[in-house]
C-alpha cells in the first residue's frame, strides 16, 4: 500500500484570483523543505495539496515534521492511497491502515467525499459500507456522528482513493514569499527570533541583518545568531544573513556623542544601515523585536526617535506583548534555549549609565550629525559578511 500526505490550504482559499499564485508559492516552499529527503510529486487538488513520495525509503514521520513548519497549511494527514479505485480496495485497506487508531477509540464515524462522479457508489453508500466493515472488524466500536473519537475520511479522487483519519494542525499563516520581502534585525536575544517567525507567518520572505562589534562581541555570539536563524528558517525557509561590522561605528559613538544618547543614536544607525541593506535586497520593510516599555530604548519617545531614522515601514510584531507571551512563542519555535546562552550583544557594550527615556529628536539628530557617521556607514556596507542560512537538520 502506498502512503502520501494530504495538506489542507489555509487562508489561501480566501484569495480569489490570487489563489493560483499562493498555491504555487506553497508548493515551491514544500518542495524546498522536502528536497533533502528525496523526490516527491506535489500536486494541488481542490483546496488540498497532495505530497506523494517517489523515491524508496522516505521517512514519512520526518516529512510530517517538516510540513508542520510550513506556513499556509491549516492541517495535514498521512493517507493511504488505493490506486485501484474500487469499494473492495477501500474496504480491505481502511481497517488495516487505521487499525491502531480504531483499536484505541470507542466511537467513530466515516465521512466520504466523491470528486470522481464515475465511482459507482454515492457518498452515503460509501459511508454505510465502510462503517459496516469497520464495525465487523472492531466490534467494540460504536458509531457517533456528532463527537466521534476517530473520523475516517474516504476521498475518491481522480487518481485513486485516499483514506485517512485525524488531521494534525498545521503551522497556519500564509506561504512565505507571498507577502513580499523584509529585513529582520536579529540580535541573539529572545525577542527578535520570535518577531522573525511572526512576520514570516504572514507571508514575508526574510533577509537577516546582524550587527557585530568584535572584539567587544565574540565569534560565539555571532554563531549563536546563526543557530537561531537556522531554527527560524525551518519556518521561514532558507535566507541570507548579513553581518555588519559595527565596531568602529560604536567606538565613534562612545568618543563623539553624549553618553545618555548612545543607545538611541546606535538604534537609529542600525535602522539606517538595515534600510540600506533592505534596498539592496529588494525588501520593502524592516522588522524588529521591540516591545513597548521593555527597556529604555523602547519607550514611546525612544521608539519615535528610532523610527524616524528609516523611511520604510517598520514592523514590530511584539509591540503589545508581555515578555512571558514572547517566551511562550520562543519555546514553541524552539529558540528559547539558544537565546538564553550568555553572549554579549553589541547593544550591551558601551551602555550608558543613565539612558534618556524621553529623548528629544532634535537633540538626538544634532548630536548624530555632529559626529558624522556617513563615512563609517559606507565602510561598514563595503565590508558586510554574507552567510546563507538553511534550516537546522
Ligand atoms: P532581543 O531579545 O531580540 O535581543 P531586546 O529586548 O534585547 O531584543 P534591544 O536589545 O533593545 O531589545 O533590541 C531591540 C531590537 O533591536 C531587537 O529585537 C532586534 O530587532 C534589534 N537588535 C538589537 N541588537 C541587534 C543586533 N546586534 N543586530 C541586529 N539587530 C539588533
Ligand atoms: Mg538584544
Amino acid at each position: 500500500m502506498k502512503e502520501l500526505l494530504l495538506l489542507k490550504n489555509g487562508e489561501i482559499v480566501l484569495k480569489g484570483l490570487n489563489r493560483r499564485q499562493f498555491e504555487d508559492a506553497l508548493k515551491k516552499n514544500i518542495k524546498i523543505a522536502l528536497n533533502p529527503l528525496g523526490r516527491f510529486e506535489i500536486a494541488s487538488a481542490q483546496s488540498a495539496i497532495t505530497v506523494k513520495p517517489l523515491s524508496d525509503g522516505i521517512d514519512l514521520d520526518e516529512v510530517c515534521e517538516r510540513v508542520s513548519h510550513i506556513f499556509g497549511i491549516v492541517s495535514f494527514s498521512r493517507a493511504a492511497l488505493c490506486e485501484e479505485k474500487t469499494m473492495e480496495a477501500v474496504l480491505s485497506t481502511a481497517p488495516d491502515y487505521l487499525e491502531q487508531k480504531l483499536r484505541a477509540a470507542k466511537t467513530f464515524k466515516v465521512e466520504a467525499k466523491r470528486s470522481d462522479k464515475k465511482f459507482p457508489l454515492k457518498s452515503p453508500e460509501i459511508c454505510a459500507e465502510l462503517g459496516g466493515e469497520i464495525l465487523s472488524r472492531f466490534p467494540h466500536l460504536k458509531v457517533d456522528v456528532h463527537k466521534p473519537d476517530v473520523t475516517v475520511y474516504v476521498e475518491i479522487r481522480d487518481f485513486g482513493a485516499y483514506i485517512h483519519a485525524d488531521p494534525v494542525r498545521g503551522a497556519g499563516g500564509m506561504p512565505v514569499g507571498t507577502g513580499g520581502k523584509a529585513v529582520i534585525l536579529i540580535s541573539g536575544g529572545i525577542d527578535s527570533p520570535v518577531a522573525a517567525y511572526m512576520m514570516a507567518k504572514r507571508g514575508l520572505r526574510l533577509t537577516a541583518v546582524h550587527f557585530a562589534s568584535p572584539p567587544y562581541t565574540s565569534a560565539r555570539a555571532e554563531d549563536k545568531v546563526v543557530r537561531l536563524l537556522q531554527k527560524v528558517s525551518r519556518y521561514a525557509g532558507p535566507m541570507t544573513m548579513y553581518t555588519v561590522p559595527f565596531t568602529r561605528i560604536q567606538e565613534k559613538l562612545r568618543d563623539d556623542c553624549p553618553e545618555e544618547l548612545f543607545t538611541i543614536i546606535m538604534r537609529r544607525l542600525m535602522m539606517e544601515i538595515s534600510q540600506r541593506i533592505a534596498r539592496m535586497n529588494d525588501c520593502a520593510a524592516l522588522i524588529t523585536g521591540e516591545s513597548l516599555g521593555q527597556v529604555a530604548s523602547q519607550t514611546i519617545g525612544a521608539l519615535n526617535c528610532t523610527n524616524e531614522a528609516a523611511d520604510m515601514i517598520v514592523f514590530r510584531p511584539l509591540i503589545g506583548m508581555d515578555k512571558q507571551e514572547i517566551i511562550d512563542i520562543s519555546y514553541k519555535i524552539d529558540t528559547y534555549e539558544t537565546s538564553i546562552e550568555p553572549y554579549e550583544d553589541c547593544c550591551t557594550v558601551f551602555t550608558p549609565r543613565h539612558p534618556r527615556t524621553k529623548p528629544r529628536l532634535k537633540f538626538v539628530k544634532e548630536a548624530q550629525q555632529k559626529a558624522d557617521f556617513a563615512p563609517l556607514i559606507e565602510e561598514a556596507l563595503q565590508n558586510l559578511k554574507v552567510t546563507t542560512i538553511y534550516p537546522e537538520e
